[in-house]
C-alpha cells in the first residue's frame, strides 16, 4: 500500500473486488456517517415530490451509485488525480420526509450546512431540482451570495406551479428573492423547449442571468463560452447545478421533464472541465429518474459527470 492510499481514501479497486460486486457507494468509496473530516462527500437526496410531470428521481442516487462502479479514480483527459489530495467519501443519503414538501426544504438546508460545518465540499445526487433552493440557502449562509453555473434545459424560475411556491421548477426565483445568489456572476446553460409565455427567459435576464440557449451551442465546443464565463466570474464562490435533462434526450432519456434538441455529452464535459480554477463550493446532478432509463445510461451519466465536478474542486491536484 503506497503512502497515497494510507493517507487518503481511494475507491475499491476493480481487481480487489468485482466492479459489480461490494457496497454500492458511490465510486465504491468507503461509507461515513458524517462529512467530518472530508474535504469533499458525495450525498443523495432521494427526493421526486417537487416533480411536475413523470416522477422518479428518488430512486435516483441508488441508480447513480450502481451505475458509478466502473469509474476508476484518475481522469484521463485532464490528468486529475481527486484521491491523490482529497478525502472523499459517501455519506448516504439525506432522510427526506417522502409526504411533506416544505419540511424537506428545513431538512435539506440543516443537512447541508452541518456538512459545510465540516469544511466540506457536498457534491449531491438529486432528488429533483427542488433541492437546490435548500442547498443553496445552506451555501449562502456560509459563504454570503454565491456564483452559479446553471446547466438545465429549463430556466427553473417560475414564480409558483399549480398555485406552490416550492417545486422543481422554482429553485432559482425562491434562491434570488432570498438574495442567495451573486446575480452578476449566474450563468444558465443550455435553455430550451416550450413556455408557459415567450416571455419566460425574460426574467433571468432581467436579473442579470447569462443564458446561454441550446441553439446557441448546437455543432459548437463551450470552450470559449465556458472561459468568457470564467473571467465574469472571478474568484468568487461558485455553486454548480446540473440538472441532467440539460442533455438531449437521445442520451440521457431518463428523466421528468425531457426536451428536444439538447446539449450533447462531450459539450457537458466541456462545461464541467471549464469549472476548473472556479471556487466551487458545493455542485449537485439532478432529475435523473431511472424508470424511464431502462438502458441505464442516463444514471451513467450522471455519475461520470458527478466524478468530473469533483475533478474540477479546488483543492484537485494534477498529475503532471
Ligand atoms: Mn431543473
Ligand atoms: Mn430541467
Amino acid at each position: 500500500m503506497s503512502q497515497l492510499e494510507r493517507t487518503f481514501n481511494q475507491p475499491l479497486g476493480g481487481n480487489e473486488m468485482p466492479r459489480f460486486g461490494g457496497p454500492a457507494t458511490m465510486m465504491r468509496l468507503p461509507a461515513m456517517e458524517t462529512a467530518a473530516g472530508l474535504d469533499a462527500c458525495f450525498v443523495g437526496v432521494p427526493m421526486d415530490i417537487g416533480t411536475s410531470n413523470r416522477p422518479g428521481t428518488r430512486f435516483g442516487p441508488r441508480a447513480i451509485r450502481a451505475e458509478s462502479c466502473l469509474l476508476r479514480p484518475y481522469n484521463m483527459a485532464t490528468r486529475a488525480a481527486p484521491f491523490d489530495s482529497m478525502m472523499v467519501a459517501d455519506i448516504g443519503d439525506i432522510a427526506i420526509n417522502p409526504f411533506n414538501l416544505p419540511e424537506n426544504i428545513r431538512i435539506i438546508e440543516n443537512a447541508i450546512t452541518g456538512i459545510l460545518g465540516e469544511d466540506c465540499v457536498p457534491l449531491t445526487l438529486g432528488g429533483d431540482h427542488t433541492i437546490t433552493w435548500p442547498i443553496l440557502r445552506a451555501m449562502a449562509q456560509r459563504h454570503g451570495p454565491v456564483g452559479l453555473v446553471h446547466v438545465d434545459a429549463h430556466a427553473d424560475i417560475n414564480d409558483e406551479m399549480f398555485g406552490e411556491k416550492i417545486a422543481h421548477g422554482t429553485p432559482f426565483r425562491r434562491a434570488v428573492e432570498d438574495g442567495l445568489l451573486d446575480t452578476s456572476r449566474v450563468a444558465q446553460i443550455g435553455l430550451r423547449g416550450t413556455g408557459y409565455m415567450a416571455e419566460d427567459f425574460d426574467w433571468p435576464v432581467n436579473q442579470g442571468f447569462r443564458i446561454v440557449p441550446a441553439e446557441e451551442c448546437w455543432y459548437r465546443s463551450l470552450v470559449p463560452l465556458m472561459q468568457e464565463v470564467a473571467a465574469q466570474f472571478g474568484d468568487g464562490p461558485v455553486y454548480v447545478s446540473f440538472d441532467i435533462d440539460a442533455l438531449d434526450p437521445s442520451c440521457a432519456p431518463g428523466t421528468g421533464t425531457p426536451e428536444i434538441g439538447g446539449l450533447m455529452l462531450s459539450q457537458a464535459l466541456e462545461i464541467i472541465r471549464g469549472c476548473r480554477g472556479l471556487n466551487i463550493v458545493g455542485a449537485d446532478l439532478v432529475e435523473v429518474s431511472p424508470a424511464y432509463d431502462p438502458s441505464g445510461n442516463t444514471a451513467l451519466i450522471a455519475a461520470n459527470l458527478l466524478f468530473e465536478l469533483l475533478c474540477v474542486l479546488p483543492k484537485v491536484e494534477y498529475r503532471q
